[in-house]
């Protein structure tokens, strides 16, 4: 396999490739081409990363290309490799783990092409470093939702499937998704160099982050360790917004491991992750997180739980612990406001008030007793709003104690009364989407596309990226889950 992956025949894509993450050297990566996979074929492709990567039109229907995605080309010019991170998983230090099946391209035009799914690295472990067809339209079709929906995300640029077969809990077949974004560096490669005390190193790569992503925490002058106590209380800030995103659309990550979170503060590692059918914080959308740590309602804080061991790996660079902490510690007013916010606005108003805030935490408790469907509710309030008249029933139908619903659509009513009905009802059509990608959905794209018809992945894809708009010939695809949605089972390797 090493020598027929050293001889892999490299394509002029006539795109500048840049050194990026390359050039921190070799403690951070091994060298590693991809392995090829048999006979591939076009699965899905996003043209609109293809013309932010800068690719010229017509290279989803190139051979070239198609070969080059699939790993049995690489790219002339760049140098694939595989990174290596640690981290804690489900609370506890794993240790080593890395790009197991995970093969960094190169970067170009600013942003960071992976093949995912490309074959065995010296970080595999005990896996086969591949991906089957259906983790991969998932991940594909979710990067590409979140992106429309306006949630910091890697974005997915194709995927090229195989009939290469993949043993997981039943046998399946392979495909590998190209994903993109402008780093791919986790809180696990952070943790890494500090648990192995290789303190230059944790230098290199927090200067290297600071340098390329986050250059403003330069500026702030003081002491030895000020640029590092900067780039953690950044890193702070862009996850608490994202976990406001997060919680606001009720999407639910499945393994929030240190290694999973990145350092842009991006949405990465789509694997059991699920837009919310009925609301519930208690719901746990991993089949292989038994204990519920990564359950819906606990995402905020995990993420607080995984910046301290940011924090932990930083320190060495810091210095002083209270510095760190005091980072940190903005944790605890940004995410609030942050989610307040985006409640606030997906209710129809501008700001957050005490009434807003009031308002929205006795709609989550009732959604939870109902355990009503999300998507749904906020999209008929949304419609709702615009007369608030209590003889509409469209909303309080969705819930089963209709004397409490009653009671909180009468004081919204009131509320939103307070400015104009029309113009907030608009704005909620343009923040509470018609369509999410729900396990089922996804299911059904998936199913289609094991039976070689990729047009229904297309499709969803087309609606996913415009979700607010109406779609009226989609309307099934905005309903209720269906019955056997319940029993879609997803764990943490696919
Ligand atoms: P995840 O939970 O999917 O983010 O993966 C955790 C770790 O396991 C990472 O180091 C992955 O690269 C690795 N991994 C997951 N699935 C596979 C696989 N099929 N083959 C090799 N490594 C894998
Ligand atoms: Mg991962």
């Amino acid at each position: 396999m090493t020598f027929l992956n050293s001889v892999l025949q490299s394509v002029e894509t006539g795109l500048v490739w840049d050194p990026g993450f390359s050039q921190l050297g070799e403690d951070f990566f091994v060298n590693q081409p991809p392995s090829p996979l048999p006979a591939p074929y076009w699965v899905g492709h996003s043209p609109l990363v293809g013309l932010g990567l800068g690719l010229k039109p017509g290279w989803e229907t190139s051979d070239d290309w198609l070969h080059l995605l699939a790993g049995n080309r690489t790219v002339q010019g760049s140098q694939p490799l595989a990174s290596v991170y640690s981290g804690h998983q489900f609370g506890q230090w794993a240790g080593q783990l890395g790009d197991g099946r995970a093969i960094w391209l190169g970067e170009t035009s600013g942003q960071e092409v992976q093949l995912k799914g490309a074959g065995l690295t010296p970080f595999s472990r005990m896996g086969d470093g591949r991906a089957v067809l259906r983790s991969s339209i998932r991940e594909f079709l979710a990067s590409e939702a979140m992106h429309a929906l306006g949630i910091p995300t890697s974005r997915a640029l194709a995927i090229a499937g195989s009939d290469l077969p993949v043993r997981r809990e039943d046998v399946e077949t392979a495909a590998v998704v190209t994903r993109v974004a402008p780093s791919f560096v986790r809180f696990g490669h952070f943790e890494h160099f500090c648990h192995h005390d290789q303190h230059p190193q944790l230098r290199q790569l927090a200067d290297y982050v600071i340098d390329r992503y986050y250059p403003e925490c330069r500026l702030d002058a003081g002491f030895d360790g000020a640029p590092y106590v900067a780039l953690l209380a950044a890193v702070t800030q862009r996850t608490a917004h994202l976990m406001a995103q997060w919680q606001a659309v009720g999407f639910c990550h499945g393994v929030m491991n240190t290694d999973n979170m990145s350092i842009l503060g991006l949405t990465v590692d789509y694997g059991p992750f699920q837009f919310m059918d009925a609301y519930d914080p208690a719901h746990v959308c991993n089949h292989s997180d038994t204990q519920g740590r990564y359950a819906f309602g606990r995402q905020p804080q995990v993420a607080y739980w995984n910046l301290y061991c940011l924090g932990q790996a930083l320190l060495p660079l810091i210095g002083e612990q209270d510095r760190a902490i005091e980072a940190l510690e903005t944790y605890k007013s940004i995410y609030p406001k942050a989610f307040a916010q985006r409640m606030a606005a997906k209710l129809g108003f501008g700001d957050a008030t005490e009434h807003t805030q009031a308002l929205a935490s006795d709609l989550l408790k009732l959604l939870a007793q109902d355990r009503v469907d999300y998507t749904i509710f906020w999209r008929r309030l949304s419609r709702w709003a615009r007369a608030a008249d209590l003889r509409d029933r469209s909303v309080a139908d969705l819930f089963l104690d209709r004397a409490a619903v009653d009671a909180w659509l009468l004081s919204y009513s009131e509320l939103v009364a307070q400015q104009d009905q029309g113009l907030a009802s608009d704005l909620m059509l343009k923040i509470n989407p018609k369509f999410v990608l729900r396990n089922h959905l996804g299911e059904i794209a998936i199913s289609a596309a094991k039976a070689k018809d990729f047009s229904v992945l297309a499709q969803l894809q087309k609606v996913l990226a415009t979700p607010y708009d109406e779609h009226p010939e989609f309307e099934s695809w905005a309903n209720f889950p269906p019955d056997w949605a319940t029993s879609i089972s997803i764990s943490c390797s696919s």
